[in-house]
């Protein structure tokens, strides 16, 4: 049975610690959220995770099925079975969808993937013709969110850490996409991490655990009933006592000062 455990992680970027110890673990299969409030690192956990450049590990592991994941390229941590959906997914000007999946299931089968994308496509209410468009570009929020439980139904991944799945995405939109993913779960065995700041997708994604997110790491975990408790109190009782969030410093220029005052000075 595949598990995923994240011990101790901590990361910092731009030279801010952002994660400060992080410890979950996830089962093949269970469905883990991540609640927290906006800046607490969340989205920082998934890249580290996914082995995003420009964030530094500062301690602690990541291991799929035993193997440390920290250390690898992110395509290494992709081929050991781990997939992220993105808060903001990227565009890839002149890679269609079909020849990115085509490549990465890497068979030689090339129709086969094509007969699945179209099925998956169908499944979360995508129009077909996506799939020959360059992936993300000129897409709205919602389609982008199919276009990623598109590729998740495709590469049948063992983990997914899902980054604000629900954003973009209308009720009926949500119902589809989390749903298809609830599936996985049920059927491939997906384990999933699914990081949102609201439950609402809860209703279709059925979480095992939930884990309160701040300050950069898990601060309680408990049962479904406390995506309910977050949904009604706000996460104050776990902010409160944190030291407030850094700003990072705007430089300032006056549009209407003079130009030459440096010169002068
Ligand atoms: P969340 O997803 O919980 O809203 P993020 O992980 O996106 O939070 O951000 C956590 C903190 O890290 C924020 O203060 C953010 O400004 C900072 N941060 C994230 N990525 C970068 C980056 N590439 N450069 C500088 N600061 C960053
Ligand atoms: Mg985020």
């Amino acid at each position: 049975m595949s598990t995923l455990v994240i011990e101790g992680l901590r990361a910092s970027v731009a030279g801010r610690e952002i994660l400060t110890g992080v410890d979950l673990e996830v089962a093949a299969g269970e469905v883990h959220a991540v609640m927290g409030p906006n800046g607490s690192g969340k989205s920082t956990l998934a890249h580290v995770i996914a082995g995003r450049s420009g964030y530094e590990v500062l301690g602690g592991s990541v291991r799929l099925d035993g193997a440390e994941l920290l250390g690898m390229p992110s395509w290494r941590r992709a081929e050991a079975g781990l997939f992220l959906a993105m808060q903001y997914p990227t565009e890839v000007p002149g890679v269609s969808l079909l020849d990115m999946l085509t490549e990465s299931v890497c068979t030689p089968e090339g129709a086969a993937v094509a007969e699945q994308m179209r099925a998956e496509a169908g499944r979360i209410g995508l129009d077909e013709q996506f799939l020959q468009r360059p992936v993300n570009v000129d897409l709205s929020g919602g389609e982008r969110k199919r276009n990623e439980a598109l590729q998740l139904g495709v590469l049948k991944p063992a983990f997914a850490v899902m980054d604000e799945l629900d954003s973009g995405l209308d009720v009926d939109a949500l119902r589809l996409v989390a749903g298809r993913i609830e599936e996985a779960t049920e059927h491939d065995g997906l384990g999933v991490l699914a990081i949102t700041h609201y439950s609402r997708v809860f209703a279709h994604l059925r979480p095992d655990a939930v884990h309160v997110f701040a300050g950069g790491r898990v601060q309680e975990s408990g049962g479904p009933e406390l995506a309910d408790e977050l949904e009604a109190d706000g996460y104050e009782r776990w902010t409160a006592a944190l030291p407030a969030p850094q700003e990072e410093a705007t430089p300032f220029t006056d549009p209407f000062g003079d130009p030459f005052a440096d010169l002068l000075a």
